[in-house]
């Protein structure tokens, strides 16, 4: 793991370092706790940062904990998914991982002994009516007419709740605090609600009640012996109630330190935005690499400690605001740039034939893999008399400084020959370039012209007989504004230009490159190996980025 965060000081640092100083035996304890009800994306990856660093830096432990409360939305499937990303970030959590739901049995008795103190009671109006009961931010709310019913009775019934005795949604368990509450969360929040179905998908068909988030949430920091519990912003109004619990119950108290969640510009990382993406068949899954989660950044090439680099960079906030996604990008490019094999690639090919080159010859050229990197190595690429290369680097009436190909100009052929065009042959119906031809010198192998004159354009291109065709994705952004996630109608800002589909043509050393190899196609941009065959046999490239930030 990157450890850049423990450079820079912020007010979470600030508060551990006063407690350690005023407990020198104080062994340092944070959890991330995701619900597995969907992905992780780059949010929770700043999130899981922050928890794991924090630990990390302290010397102390970072727990993995899911937060598996509620049945009808959360699944294997996730918990999977979730362990996966983080291990791919190399966030290492205390083994065993940890569930809420490993504490059902516990809860269960701090929701009793809450109850024998006179300070929860089971209540059995709707949840429309405890809506209306509570009030609203101007007018208190209405006390239940269950609110003093008898300990005893209370017992009872929650106990039938636990066995099944009751339909959904028919009774609740409640604490008991202040219905006049100028915080919401205090006019006795529900702490247990009844759920028969579906099954839980780790304890079954046990429990027919379960505990909400505020309830579970405390209360699992307190039993790991959490010292410092790290949330998101919008859990500050929570906090009244996550200390009035553990003081009721007098068990070990946590401290909660809400911190700004991230926004990424051009993308949404609301979960039900993120789902209704998928469930709507905007994207082909939570994968699909326009998506920001890390399934997603991982599928399109993204090093996972690039991500981490970031989410130091972006650091922790008290104020929310909105980090520029090319913040993200940059930090792909900078770590792609050390580390990516380079080779050459033409997305856009238009053949061009050297007519004064054998054609019953070919040669090799010596490619260096990465200049960043001698130990990269070299490779040898073939050449031959017909290649291809990049359409755009071709103009027929060049405007302004072109240094690249057009009639009577030269050009340098990375690692080969100086060529000179000198004719180009069209199609007769749509007039498109169909083949450029040049001439080439003999005595510039290499790319130097013996006379030293200077050529200023250096071009890339694959030989066309040896090049492998393959299937090339190119992503833009999700979405066309820079805020969705304030829309109510985001969707409408769907950019459908985020994925185009094409076919280029390649070196042919990418033969035998590995699934998820991460290359630059140089001058072009960063790609990712997803699939070495795809139906018609010709590997898929997913682009990462582009080689420089062409938004700016
Ligand atoms: P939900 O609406 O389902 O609660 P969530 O995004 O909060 O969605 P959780 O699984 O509860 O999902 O999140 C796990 C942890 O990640 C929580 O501590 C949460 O505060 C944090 N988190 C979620 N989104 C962000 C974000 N955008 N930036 C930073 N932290 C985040
Ligand atoms: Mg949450």
């Amino acid at each position: 793991m990157n450890d850049s965060i423990l450079q820079t000081s912020n007010f979470i640092k600030d508060i551990i370092e006063k407690d350690k100083a005023n407990n020198h035996d104080l062994t340092i304890m944070t959890r991330f706790p995701p619900e597995p009800n969907g992905y992780l994306h780059i949010g929770h990856a700043k999130s899981a940062y922050i928890n794991f660093s924090l630990a990390k830096e302290n010397n102390g432990i970072c727990n993995l904990r899911f937060d598996d409360t509620n049945p009808t939305k959360e699944n294997q499937i996730f918990v999977n998914s979730i362990k996966d990303d983080l291990a791919w970030l190399g966030l290492k959590w205390e083994k065993p991982t940890r569930y809420a739901s490993d504490y059902f049995d516990k809860l269960y008795d701090f929701a009793k002994t809450l109850i024998l103190n006179g300070d929860a009671y089971v209540c059995d109006l709707t949840p429309e009516e405890i809506r209306t009961f509570r009030g609203t931010l101007t007018n208190p709310g209405i006390d239940s007419p269950y609110r003093n019913r008898e300990i005893s009775e209370n017992i009872e019934l929650f106990e039938q709740m636990k066995n099944g005795c009751y339909e959904e949604g028919s009774r609740v368990l409640r604490t008991k605090i202040d219905m006049s509450s100028g915080n919401l969360n205090l006019r006795d929040p529900v702490i247990y609600r009844i759920i028969k179905t579906p099954e839980h998908h780790r304890t079954k068909n046990k429990w027919q009640i379960y505990p909400t988030y505020d309830f579970a949430h405390g209360q699992a920091d307190s039993i790991e012996g959490v010292t410092h519990s790290i949330c998101t912003l919008e859990f500050e109004d929570h906090k009244p109630l996550y200390d009035w619990l553990l003081e009721k119950l007098k068990i070990h108290h946590p401290q909660q330190i809400e911190f700004a969640r991230l926004n990424l510009s051009f993308t949404v990382l609301s979960k039900r935005k993120l789902a209704n993406l998928v469930s709507e068949k905007y994207v082909t899954g939570w994968d699909d690499p326009r998506m920001p989660t890390l399934a997603a950044l991982r599928r399109r090439g993204y090093p996972p400690v690039a991500i981490l680099n970031f989410c130091a960079e972006v650091g922790v906030a008290k104020r929310e605001n909105t980090i520029d996604i090319s913040l993200l990008e940059h930090h792909v490019r900078k770590e792609l740039n050390q580390t990516a094999s380079r080779i050459l690639g033409v997305i856009d090919p238009v053949k061009l034939i050297i007519d004064n080159y054998p054609s019953n010859i070919s040669e090799t050229f010596e490619a260096i893999n990465n200049p960043e990197n001698p130990k990269a190595g070299t490779r040898k690429i073939p050449f031959s008399r017909e290649i291809f290369i990049e359409k755009s680097d071709f103009m027929e009436n060049p405007t302004g400084k072109f240094f690249r190909l057009t009639i009577g100009s030269e050009v340098r052929l990375k690692y080969a020959y100086i060529i000179k065009c000198t004719d180009v042959v069209k199609d007769p119906k749509s007039k498109e370039i169909v083949e450029i031809h040049c001439t080439y010198d003999p005595l510039s192998k290499g790319g130097v012209a013996t006379d030293g004159r200077k050529i200023k354009g250096t071009l890339h291109w694959v030989s066309a007989s040896d090049s492998i065709p393959a299937k090339i994705k190119i992503y833009d952004r999700l979405f066309t504004i820079e805020k969705p996630e304030t829309e109510t109608d985001y969707l409408k800002y769907f950019n459908n230009d985020s994925l185009i589909t094409k076919t280029a043509q390649l070196e042919p050393s990418i033969i035998s490159s590995k699934e998820g190899s991460n290359y630059q196609f140089e001058r072009i941009g960063y790609f990712v190996l997803e699939k070495k065959y795809s139906n018609n046999n010709s590997p898929i490239f997913n682009q990462t980025v582009s080689l420089r930030d062409s938004k700016k």
